[in-house]
């Protein structure tokens, strides 16, 4: 089902597994040319768990609760707009996905009346949107706009095969074309901002709409007229000038390039996400909840404060991991995806899943965005109707397991027969995870499981095997062999509290983690700190204890407590002041996440280990 297959450009690597203490050498070979790793399909996955939950409840307390007609439909209807933007194209893929990974017949009812409605009012020329006839193609954001109903009218095409949806796609992409070769010269937006992020998801929508329409038309426009190949990316650090550091509007660039890759090769198409790459985790691009970003556009200062990691941004960070992961099959892109989705994504949304925020910073206090119309509101219910599609791949000797998360998947095995295999877990709160494999026939299979980078080495308990196997933090641990019907894998990660330094803004400062949570203090919780200024707290670090079972910001949920002296008290000799729990990045009153403490050099804090490089030098 995955629309984006084929083609792969990688050096030849070779991955190391210990083994009863015995060092096991398996060569695994990824060269040029072999195909991406595939996505299970969002049909054939259950996730339970937290991120379960946080589907259920963007399903159930969000996109069931707003107002669709009002808010997303009446202004299409309308047409007499100057300039604006809704983001109907991005809400429709989200309900599109979440209808065919649930199967919930009230979200398909739903996205066929919301197309229903959108293609009543699709013109004669093609035209879909919000515009009266003299702003049309050049304010400021029809053709993003038009972009994403592209987008989700062929993906709509793509799952169920319906032929309106790709015909009016059509008609709609034809409207663009035809109008942009009559104006070649014609910027959107008059020049206020770069072509590029005024067109954002231009892209990728037309790559998706030439595979479902079987036209190259589309993917020629991309190629050819507008030069994708030839992007002269470059990181832009600030918001400044024509915004050309816009950051979703580079990695949504970035994908399309990935994508447009696996057809056509060309070494081009890799420069964008390397310097990306670089960026986030040699430059300091990228901050300790995964986020990146200050006011939507590349920040290196480390200073997390207000407008901290656009929602947007953050969304395509995880989409552009999960192709960066398949193509070149690196564990690391796993650990960050699941450092920003347990930290950064899910704190862009309120515990019950009603509310989004554009940019949920980790120093100061948090707001929500004030509508349910607009990019981060709409690109937050994409993401989230996706994560399905990357607990686990469809590698070419197997599967490899790439989030760890309570639930089921169901994968055509290389041999061809179907397999379930079903993840009993509490993680990221625990990091105990069985595996259960069922089969029909036994079948020789590789199964990969992602090592995280916080832990120095996990243990694999296999069937019918006395000891478990240990294996190194890091990387893929790889076991081929025949699995039968029942067998069940056991991986234990050590998992404990650390204390993570800062750097930049944060130099001095310590933050506190447990795998791939980070803790943040909520004043609201703390009678205490009414009028303190959180900057100004020293932590004892000695005194850290938990985690333990809190239930304040989500069922299941961790939280730790330290003692802390006050501002200006005499530490290290005075009595501590306060005793402060600490609760999960996610807590909406989370307003403090890095902490002074009185010895910045103590040994025991460790560097983040996702910014840290390996021995070879490699992120
Ligand atoms: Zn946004």
């Amino acid at each position: 089902m995955d629309p984006f297959k084929s083609g792969n450009l990688e050096p030849r690597r070779t991955v190391c597994i210990f083994a009863c203490g015995v060092l096991w050498l398996v060569a695994v070979t990824v060269a040029s040319g072999e195909t991406p790793w595939r996505q299970v399909p969002l049909q054939d996955v259950q996730i339970k768990g937290e991120m379960g939950r946080r589907i259920d409840v963007t399903i159930e307390n969000n996109i069931l609760q707003i107002d669709i007609s009002r808010d997303f439909l009446a202004p299409f209807q309308s047409r007499n707009q100057k300039g604006g933007y809704v983001g109907l194209g991005k809400l429709l893929d989200s309900i599109v996905r979440l209808a065919v990974h649930t199967g919930d017949p009230r979200l398909r009812e739903l996205k066929d009346q919301i197309i229903r409605e959108i293609l009543a009012t699709q013109e004669e020329d093609g035209y879909i949107g919000i515009m009266e006839p003299s702003s049309r193609m050049w304010s400021l954001w029809d053709i993003h706009e038009m972009s994403y109903l592209v987008y989700a009218l062929a993906t709509d095409h793509h799952f169920f095969g319906t032929e309106d949806s790709l015909q009016a796609a059509r008609r709609l992409a034809d409207y663009i074309i035809s109008n942009w070769e009559a104006h070649p010269d014609n910027q959107p937006g008059g020049g206020s901002i770069t072509v590029y992020m005024a067109v954002t998801g231009l892209e990728n929508a037309f790559l998706l709409l030439s595979e479902e329409a079987n036209d190259s038309r589309y993917k020629d426009f991309v190629v050819n007229f507008r030069k994708l190949p030839e992007w002269q990316a470059r990181i832009v650090v600030g918001r400044h000038g024509q915004i050309e550091g816009h950051i979703y509007a580079y990695l949504c660039r970035s994908i399309a390039q990935l994508r447009l890759d696996d057809q056509q090769f060309d070494p081009r198409l890799w420069q964008a996400s390397r310097q990306a790459l670089d960026f986030l985790l040699h430059r300091e691009g990228m901050v300790i909840t995964g986020e990146c970003g200050d006011h939507e556009c590349w920040h290196d200062s480390q200073s997390g404060t207000i407008n901290l990691g656009e929602t947007c941004a953050t969304a395509y960070l995880i989409r552009w991991l999960d192709e960066l992961l398949r193509r070149e099959k690196k564990s690391l892109y796993g650990d960050i995806m699941e450092r920003v989705i347990y930290n950064g994504l899910f704190a862009a949304q309120s515990p019950d899943g009603r509310r989004i925020r554009y940019y949920p910073p980790f120093d100061g206090p948090r707001s929500y965005f004030s509508s349910d119309t607009y990019c981060c509101p709409n690109n937050y219910r994409r993401i989230v109707a996706e994560l399905a599609g990357m607990v686990g791949y469809q590698t070419e000797q197997g599967v490899a397991i790439n989030l760890y998360t309570a639930g089921q998947l169901k994968l055509r095995l290389p041999g061809g027969q179907v397999a379930t295999i079903t993840q009993r877990t509490d993680y990221p709160h625990d990091g105990v995870i069985t595996l259960t494999v069922s089969l029909a026939q036994p079948e020789a299979f590789e199964l990969r499981l992602r090592i995280p980078r916080y832990c120095e080495e996990a243990s694999v308990k296999l069937p019918d095997q006395s000891e478990a196997v240990v294996v190194k933090g890091g990387d893929w641990a790889i076991f081929s062999r025949t699995w039968k019907d029942g067998d069940e894998v056991v991986l234990t990660i050590p998992m404990k509290l650390r204390l993570v330094r800062g750097r930049r803004a944060q130099s001095g400062r310590v933050a506190v983690m447990y795998g791939p949570l980070v803790f943040c203090l909520s004043r609201q919780a703390h009678a205490d700190l009414k009028d303190v200024d959180l900057r100004l707290i020293t932590l004892n670090p000695e005194t850290l204890e938990g985690p333990f079972r809190d239930e304040a910001v989500h069922p299941g949920g961790l939280a730790c407590r330290v003692k802390a002296w006050a501002p200006g008290a005499w530490y290290p000799h005075a009595p501590t002041n306060y005793t402060l729990k600490l609760t999960e990045f996610a807590d909406p009153t989370g307003e403090a996440t890095y902490f002074h403490v009185p010895n910045p050099y103590d040994p025991a804090f460790v560097e983040d280990e996702l910014i840290v490089p390996t021995k070879d030098g490699s992120p």
